[in-house]
């Protein structure tokens, strides 16, 4: 939409290329125009305060490239591997991981940092799940040395898979749970990994069957759990409900994968992971799902593993709960969130984008499991020297330095202060639209923010207002209507000054009107914000 702002003929690329003035002059304008886009951001849950071009500029200079696993050095010489161990390191003691990486240790972390955001740790994290769940070999069984030239212990490529279970057809066919609040990427990664949802399993072999209906028929909306309340409540998964269709799976001779949220999308709740763990083990417990023995095809091969995998999106939350827990024990707040991470013994996956909490300026973000859940990787190519164990193939070595960076620059104590800050201003912004209501005695502007999250949602308003502060929206079924929502996510890099511009830019008269877009954009040049005159070439 930002785009009908701009000419954007300025950026035709001809095949003689741009003279350096023309070429210039339209980086400016983008450049403007950015920043303006920057300075009005409310909407998405990124941190658009960024400090990094003084310290970093230098290495844009050098195409650098964590290619292979972060815990061999591989032949790709001029990578930031070192950095990313250490980034590694950082939020394993962060999320309380058994560190260093010893592959030889199956309790010791692993993981990587993503070259995309949490929809590829999601994926990854799946992918991991799928295939410890159906029986695939794991890195683990089978370590050796490797040749002299990559320095280092390495697992022999071998495809090994669980021999068929004559008691129980269904013992490598996860299905996976997880709630209505939950982001696209997991169902996306759910359908591209071909893993099982209740809804599709249920209605195909289980008909007449649903434990959550009275007709037992499966609904397309079971390939969600519910969230407590449905769409009108705080966006957390209803743990009963979720308990009843894992206990119906799990007594089918199903494994379970489940993924729970940490910072929910749009409302930016929090799955109460303990209690989902502690719900679930005396179910796993019943139907077998603890410490299973898979026996191979190959003659004495044997494994033992669990039956179940728990993921944790924790794409903005895992960033900085750990903050308020540290904010909390010093007595500086009132309230924590769920405990999620590796002291809960049956946590198997966390991930977490670097772009959101932390504020990198491309997307990327870390994956984390332990050692002896790791995936058999695909191939040991000879060609990179190191194992093929993340999902890209080339990855983005800068992200490693960005992250490591802005870690050895924020100490805990910063980052306990950033999340109160970010905390505070939730707070601030809930009441500064409070406010707003009292002006509109004959519309429900639904205000609502989700306890502790960094996110207060409302009534959409205009597509002006929505567009000049980046708001993100979202149609949901409430008391029985369709509402169409807007939220703002109250990071870092916004002020109380921001929220009070926003908050006065919901009082105008036309606030609550809405145009179509072309008249609205019509309205941001009459109105003049300054586009035109400003930047003059360019700008319609
Ligand atoms: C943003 C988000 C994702 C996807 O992360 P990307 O970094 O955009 O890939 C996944 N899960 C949740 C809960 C998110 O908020």
């Amino acid at each position: 939409m930002e785009n009908h702002y701009i000419d954007e003929t300025i950026f035709n690329l001809p095949s003689v290329g741009l003279s350096d003035k023309d070429r210039l002059d339209a980086l400016d304008i983008f450049h403007k125009y950015i920043d303006i886009k920057k300075n009005h951001f409310l909407g998405y849950q990124n941190c658009s305060k960024l400090d990094y071009v003084n310290d970093l500029k230098d290495f844009l200079e050098y195409h650098i490239n964590n290619i292979g696993d972060p815990f061999s050095p591989g032949y790709f010489a001029m990578n930031s591997k070192i950095l990313e161990k250490a980034v590694l390191d950082y939020y394993a003691a962060l999320w309380n991981a058994k560190k260093p990486h010893d592959p030889g240790d199956k309790d010791s972390y692993w993981g990587y940092v993503l070259t995309m955001g949490s929809t590829e740790g999601n994926l990854y994290g799946l992918w991991n799940a799928r295939d410890y769940l159906s029986g695939k070999k794991l890195v683990i069984d089978d370590v050796k040395e490797c040749n002299s030239r990559c320095r280092q212990t390495i697992p022999k490529t071998r495809y090994s898979e669980a021999a068929y279970e004559k008691h129980n057809p269904n013992a490598f066919t996860p299905v996976i749970f997880f709630s209505q609040d939950t982001h696209y990427s997991i169902i996306k990664a759910a359908r591209v990994l071909e893993i099982n949802t209740p809804y599709e399993i249920g209605a195909k072999k289980y008909p007449g069957e649903n434990p959550l209906s009275k007709t037992g028929e499966w609904t397309r909306d079971l390939t969600e759990v519910p969230s407590v309340k449905g769409p009108e409540g705080t966006g957390s998964i209803d743990i009963e409900k979720l308990k009843i269709l894992v206990e119906f799976f799990a007594s089918k001779g199903h494994p379970v994968i489940v993924s729970c949220n940490l910072g929910t999308t749009f409302k930016g709740a929090y799955d109460d992971v303990e209690k989902v763990g502690k719900t679930l083990m005396p179910v796993f417990e019943k139907y077998g799902l603890i410490n299973r023995k898979i026996i191979y095809d190959e003659k004495g091969d044997e494994d033992i593993r669990n039956g179940y995998w728990i993921h944790i999106d924790g794409a903005l939350g895992a960033a900085y709960l750990p903050y308020l827990e540290m904010a909390y024990k010093q007595e500086k707040l009132g309230a924590q969130g769920p405990v999620f991470d590796f002291r809960l013994p049956f946590v198997s996956s966390i991930v977490m984008s670097g772009h959101k909490w932390i504020g990198s300026p491309w997307p990327c973000g870390v994956f984390m499991t332990k050692t002896g859940c790791q995936l058999y990787p695909p191939d040991n190519p000879d060609y990179i020297g190191s194992m093929d164990t993340t999902f890209a193939g080339s990855r983005n070595g800068m992200s490693s330095i960005i992250l490591w960076n802005y870690l050895a620059k924020n100490s805990y104590e910063k980052q306990i202060e950033k999340a109160l800050n970010c905390e505070n201003l939730a707070r601030y912004a809930e009441e500064k639209l409070r406010e707003v209501q009292e002006s509109y005695p004959d519309l429900d502007l639904w205000i609502e923010r989700t306890p502790l999250s960094l996110t207060v949602r409302f009534r959409k308003p205009n597509d002006r207002i929505v567009a000049k502060h980046t708001l993100s929206c979202e149609t949901l079924i409430a008391n029985g209507e369709e509402r169409t929502y807007a939220h703002i996510f109250t990071m870092n890099s916004v002020s109380k000054e921001n929220i009070d511009e926003f908050a006065k830019d919901l009082l105008a008269p036309d606030a609550y009107t809405q145009g179509d877009i072309e008249s609205s954009l019509k309205k941001i040049n009459v109105q003049g914000y300054g586009f035109k005159s400003e930047f003059g070439r360019g700008w319609r």
